[in-house]
């Protein structure tokens, strides 16, 4: 329990690091942390491609932010504005949370990189909601294209970004459209994968190895891999590369990349931090985990 003269740290992102920062500070007790989500569970984002492929129940994913740190203050809210002058973060809801330490640990979203049409037309995967749209969308078309609503080809799914989270829900994508034959016997044949990556490998950030073996195993489950491929812009159901290549798929899902939201970006310019890749703001030193 904090006493009255405790620091009030506020922590904004109940995530991974949001959590763990906040279990940390809240067992000093000059320490007095309020966490703040927009939603009341952690979600365990890995196991999204789970719950997008109809592999595991939303429920399972995702765990209540109270009961992960029995005791914590916790308000459920938005962060809309913060305002660095009044030490304080405004909520959708218009309340005021003030603070002398502020954590920020919002997560990101998906980085379209500005390409035409990928907002539009494409599916990220980066929060439960995005991965139900997802699985609405591939079990939906079976039951459109069955009954003659939509064309055989929109069954054809890609995915583009070749890194971790293109990788498996690819494979689970593949996996899914083998079960589905089963109650799809006639349109099944329609049905089909495309894995497409910017560089020469899977996985780029995983050694050469396994990038080969994430390849073979796709490719075993039907998946088809294509390298050292750019996406130029989207349309509904055509993605031209830019090596002039064009893909057909009535399921686009976007999993190329991270970026910070666009209404943080601006914290760096206010506090003469030049945002780094994909908007990330660089922490001073005195600011970075390890830091005493
Ligand atoms: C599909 C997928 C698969 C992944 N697989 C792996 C894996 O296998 N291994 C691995 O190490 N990593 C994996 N990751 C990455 C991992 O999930 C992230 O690195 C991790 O979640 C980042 O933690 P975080 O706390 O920074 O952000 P998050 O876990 O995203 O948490 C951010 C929190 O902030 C909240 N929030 C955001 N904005 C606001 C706001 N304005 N107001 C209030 N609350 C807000 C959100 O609701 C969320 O709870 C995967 C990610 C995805 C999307």
């Amino acid at each position: 329990m904090a006493d009255d003269s405790a620091r009030r740290v506020v922590v904004v992102g109940a995530g991974f690091a949001g959590l763990a920062c906040a279990r940390s500070l809240s067992r000093d007790p000059q320490v007095a942390v309020t966490l703040i989500d927009k939603h009341p569970y952690q979600l365990f984002a890995p196991l999204l491609y789970q719950v997008a492929t109809g592999g595991l129940p939303e429920d399972d994913i995702a765990y209540p932010v109270r009961a992960a740190i029995p005791g914590i203050h916790f308000v459920r809210g938005e962060v809309v504005r913060i305002d660095p002058s009044a030490n304080s973060v405004r909520l959708a809801s218009g309340l005021d949370v003030e603070w002398d330490d502020l954590v920020l640990a919002m997560g990101s979203i998906g980085n379209s990189f500005n390409i035409s049409g990928v907002d539009a037309h494409a599916l990220q995967m980066k929060d439960i909601s995005q991965a139900r749209a997802i699985k609405h969308r591939l079990l939906g078309t079976y039951e459109r294209v069955q009954e003659g609503e939509q064309a055989r080809e929109d069954l054809q799914v890609a995915v583009i970004g070749g890194g971790p989270t293109g990788v498996e829900v690819a494979g689970a994508i593949a996996e899914l459209q083998k079960q589905m034959a089963h109650e799809f016997p006639q349109i099944a044949e329609y049905a089909n994968v495309t894995l497409v990556e910017a560089g020469p490998r899977l996985l780029p950030s995983f050694s050469p190895k396994s990038s080969e073996r994430a390849r073979r195993a796709l490719t075993k489950l039907g998946v088809e891999v294509v390298l050292d491929s750019v996406v130029d812009r989207m349309y509904p159901t055509d993605i031209h590369l830019k090596n002039g290549r064009i893909l057909s798929a009535g399921t686009t899902i976007w999993a190329a990349g991270v970026a910070v939201e666009e209404r943080w970006r601006v914290l760096g310019e206010a506090d003469r931090l030049k945002p780094a890749r994909g908007g990330r703001l660089p922490a001073p030193d005195g600011q970075r985990v390890g830091h005493r």
